[in-house]
Parts: structure tokens; C-alpha cells; sequence
């Protein structure tokens, strides 16, 4: 019985507080015991601050997340939401004090409309899980982050998360038609719509999509599908320079190809992946400056054409070696040693990955930046990312038990920021801005952006209920 245990980091937990949530959610729902809550004080980000949340729930409907949202706003207590902490900013760690409301036991599909290709999911609901179901009805959803396999569509809607397959399919809030949410007031705001088209008033969903748990608690989300695509057909090219990797992807945009996914590998990261997997899919030899991995889904004849394009596309630009293939081991496999590349690097120190799109034509320039910070910091830094979309992921190296690789790797991550900034990009295309990029945010909003989001705000949770401190700073 985790209430009986009254004590967090040496404060009680008011009792009017536990009785209330105990009430709320039931009192095997609710964890006071600093060994069970310590495990929902961060995310996947190593250089975020965090605290020890005061209470942990486990909410299993919308009337009880609203009855938790009451009981905290009556003590005037701060509440953080939380999926499965897979974020990787920090947006999901707790605030010290705070009642974290983990929304993993709201785990169920609740429709799957075939007629209107959408489905009614509640956000605990692991992306995965939801993908398998509505591929086995021959329906697609598309958002698919590389952390798929436990991450929530909670917390792919709070953070709008990108993935492989964004530069045909967009991010999760082009997916989304409509939301449920409890708000700071512990009304039930519905967004949206379940038709196609619809208009009517502010757009409230695309508002609350990546507003990363600072307005309210997504309790339910109807999300749209497609006809699930055709098997792909894949494309890999090696370039001895990754300004002819960038050419070859500026090369495919201005040809019109738009394939289903390209990504893109450095020197840094096929070694790495090489040395970890001992694969040698990636081409044997001189390692190659960067690897282009593309894909259609398009389905026989047409994405073999489309990949056969983007081969003449990546040649012409000066592609080392090339080849396309039908054959989807061999797609799985070029597939899985893109997706080796964290934990290959993990081999060699704690990874800090960053998050910033650039415009498609500067990401070899993006590259070479990396490459100087790399120098100037003493720090590995592997570039992956999503080269169709030029959202790349600089991946820092560093040991996380000596003090001043980690301020290094802060630098590092900051400078990529800036560097990214100064091509034309943006600070985050799938991340978000969480605990670690608030500065970052500011800069690139602007005083009057920045005064738009807190009146926003300010408007939906007047006392500063939800997650303080993360995204931006209160007035
Ligand atoms: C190995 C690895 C690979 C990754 N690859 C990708 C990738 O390709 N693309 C990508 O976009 N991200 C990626 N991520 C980051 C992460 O998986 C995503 O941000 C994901 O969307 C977070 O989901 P979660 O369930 O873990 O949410 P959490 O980390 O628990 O929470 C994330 C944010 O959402 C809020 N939140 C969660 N649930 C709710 C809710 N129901 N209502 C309101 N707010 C809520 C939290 O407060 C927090 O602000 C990766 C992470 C890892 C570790």
C-alpha cells in the first residue's frame, strides 16, 4: 500500500492532499514511497534539472484525472503529466513538490472506424501498440518515432512528435482531428472534430498539440489514418563528402521525388554502428563520409522507379557506390542499422542527442559545424537524422561522471543550437523545448511570441498548475 508511507526528501505530504487523490484515483493508484516515485523523476535527457515528486498517480479515466487535477489545484500544488519518459528534454521530470500524473494505465484503443479511417485512443496507449492494430485492419498511422516500441501517443501528442517518416507524412499533429483534455480547472475541453474537413473556431487542437503538458492533460485524442502503404522499396548511396550527400538531397527536392523516409548517417555514426552491430551493411572499405538511406512506399513498379530516380539523383552528385533493392530483409536491415546508431554510441559514453532542422540545402552545412564544435568542445559528435526533412539529431559523447565533459557537452549542445539558428533553422523539429531549451525558445520567438505564449498561458492555467518552469519561464 504505497500511501501508508508518508514521507518524500523529508516532506509530508499534506494529508488533505493524499486523501483527496486516494479518493480521486484509489489508494493502490497513488505512490508515496520515495523508491517507487524516484523512478518518474526524469526523462531520457541527462542534462535536464529535475526534483522528487511529492505524490505519483496512476489515473485510469478521464472523471479521475480531473478529480486529481481539482485536488491539486485546491492545495495549490504543481502537476506534471507524464507518459513513458521517453522525452528527451527533460519535460516530463518532475518539479520538486509536484504530483506527477502518469497516464500509462490509460491504455486502451477505444474505436477504430474503419468507414472514416480514424480511431479514438486514450493516451496511454504505446505507439507501437497502436500501429499493430491498425495495420492488422489494413490502415496506417503514420507518426513514428524511433522510440516507438514504448513511447506513449500521449506524449507523441504533448511533444508533436516527428520520426522516420515525416518528410511524406508530416508530424503527429498532422494526424490529429480532435482531443480531449482536462484543463487547469478541471473542466473537459473537447477539440476538434471527426470529419475530414471542419473550421469552426480557433483551432484548439493544433494549440494543445506539442504544448508538451504546460495547458492542460490529454485524456483522449481521435486520430486520423491512411491505407496502409505498400511494401518499400529502398535505396542506400555513400558519398565521399557530405556536401554531396547534401547536394544529392537538395538534388532529390528540386526532382520532385518525395520519398517515404531519408535519412542520413556520418562517418561518425557508421562506424560506430559498424563497431557495435558488426554489420557490414553499410559497405565494406573506407568508411564513407555519410550514407543516404532512402525509401518509397509508393508499391511495385512505381517505388522501384522513384528509388531508381533518387539513385541518378545521388550518383549525379557524386555518390561513391549506390544500389537499390526490392528485397525487404535487405531494406530491415539498412532500416535497423540507422536505428543502431544510440546504441552504438552509447558503447563509447553517455549520448546527449539534439534536435534542430535546418533548410534542406544547408545540411551539410549544419555537418560542418558540428564537425568544428566537435573540435573546439574535445567532444564526439555523430550526426544522424532525417535528411529529407533536414531535422538532424548532433549526437554528443561525453562521460557523464566527469564534470567538465559535461559542461562540454552543455556548450556543445548549445552551439549546435546556435549554429542551427543561424542556417535559417529552428531549435527543435520533433523534441521539443522541455527543461533544456528555454533560452533557446525565447530567442527564437522573439518578446512578442513570447508574450503571446504566456498570455496563453496565463488564459488556460492561471495559477501555474501545469509543469512550471518547462517550455518558458512564468512572467
Ligand atoms: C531512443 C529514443 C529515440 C527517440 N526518437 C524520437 C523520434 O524519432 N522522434 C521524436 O519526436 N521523438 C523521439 N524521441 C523522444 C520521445 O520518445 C518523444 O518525445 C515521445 O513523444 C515522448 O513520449 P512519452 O510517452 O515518453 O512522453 P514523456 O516523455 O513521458 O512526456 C513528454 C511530454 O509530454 C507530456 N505529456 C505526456 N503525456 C501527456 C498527456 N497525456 N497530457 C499532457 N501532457 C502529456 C509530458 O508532460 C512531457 O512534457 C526518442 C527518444 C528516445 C529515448
Amino acid at each position: 500500500m504505497h500511501a501508508t508511507a508518508p514521507t518524500v526528501a523529508g516532506s509530508r505530504v499534506p494529508q488533505d492532499l493524499l486523501d483527496a487523490l486516494c479518493a480521486a484515483v484509489g489508494e493502490a493508484n497513488v505512490a508515496v514511497d520515495p523508491d517507487v516515485t524516484a523512478a518518474y523523476s526524469r526523462d531520457m535527457m541527462p542534462l535536464a534539472p529535475s526534483g522528487k515528486p511529492l505524490v505519483v498517480v496512476f489515473p485510469t479515466d478521464t472523471a479521475q484525472v480531473a478529480a486529481v487535477v481539482r485536488a491539486c489545484a485546491a492545495a495549490g500544488v504543481p502537476i506534471v503529466p507524464r507518459g513513458a519518459g521517453s522525452g528527451l528534454t527533460g519535460a516530463a521530470n518532475a518539479v520538486a513538490g509536484a504530483v506527477n500524473v502518469v497516464l500509462t494505465k490509460m491504455n486502451r484503443i477505444l474505436e477504430i472506424d474503419e468507414g472514416n479511417r480514424l480511431a479514438v485512443v486514450q493516451p496511454g496507449v504505446v505507439n507501437l501498440t497502436f500501429r499493430t492494430e491498425v495495420e492488422s485492419r489494413g490502415l496506417f498511422y503514420a507518426p513514428d518515432p524511433s522510440s516507438y516500441d514504448w513511447c506513449t501517443l500521449g506524449g507523441n501528442l504533448s511533444t508533436n512528435a516527428g520520426g522516420l517518416c515525416c518528410v511524406k507524412y508530416g508530424v503527429t499533429t498532422d494526424a490529429v482531428l480532435g482531443l480531449e483534455v482536462v484543463l487547469a480547472s478541471g473542466e473537459v475541453l473537447r477539440t476538434g472534430r471527426r470529419t475530414v474537413k471542419g473550421v469552426a473556431g480557433y483551432d484548439l487542437t493544433k494549440l494543445i498539440v506539442g504544448s508538451e503538458g504546460t495547458l492542460g492533460i490529454i485524456t483522449e485524442a481521435t486520430l486520423a489514418l491512411r491505407p496502409k502503404p505498400a511494401a518499400p522499396c529502398t535505396m542506400v548511396a555513400a558519398f565521399a563528402s557530405t556536401e554531396d550527400a547534401g547536394e544529392a538531397v537538395s538534388g532529390a527536392i528540386r526532382a520532385g521525388l518525395v520519398p517515404s523516409l531519408m535519412e542520413i548517417m556520418d562517418a561518425t555514426c557508421i562506424r560506430a554502428v559498424q563497431a557495435h552491430t558488426g554489420s557490414s551493411v553499410l559497405g565494406d572499405g573506407e568508411t564513407p563520409a555519410a550514407v543516404l538511406i532512402g525509401q518509397s512506399d509508393a508499391g511495385g513498379a512505381l517505388g522501384r522507379r522513384e528509388m531508381d530516380h533518387l539513385e541518378r539523383v545521388c550518383v549525379d552528385a557524386g555518390a561513391v557506390f549506390s544500389f537499390v533493392t526490392d528485397d525487404l530483409a535487405e531494406g530491415r536491415m539498412l532500416l535497423q542499422a540507422r536505428r543502431a546508431v544510440l546504441p552504438s554510441l552509447e558503447v563509447l559514453g553517455t549520448w546527449l542527442t539534439d534536435d534542430v532542422c535546418v533548410p534542406r540545402t544547408e545540411m551539410a552545412a549544419l555537418i560542418a559545424a558540428c564537425e568544428r564544435i566537435s573540435g573546439e568542445v574535445g567532444l564526439t559528435i555523430g550526426v544522424v537524422g532525417h535528411a529529407g526533412d533536414g531535422n538532424m539529431h548532433p549526437t554528443i559523447v561525453f562521460d557523464s561522471a566527469d564534470p567538465a565533459q559535461r559542461a562540454a557537452a552543455q556548450v556543445a549542445f548549445g552551439a549546435i543550437l546556435d549554429a542551427g539558428r543561424a542556417l535559417g533553422g529552428t531549435v527543435t523539429g520533433e523534441h521539443g523545448i522541455g527543461r533544456v531549451k528555454q533560452d533557446f525558445l525565447a530567442g527564437e520567438i522573439g518578446p512578442v511570441g513570447l508574450q503571446v505564449h504566456r498570455a496563453i498561458k496565463r488564459a488556460l492555467d492561471p495559477a501555474g498548475l501545469f509543469n512550471p518552469g518547462s517550455m518558458f519561464a512564468a512572467d
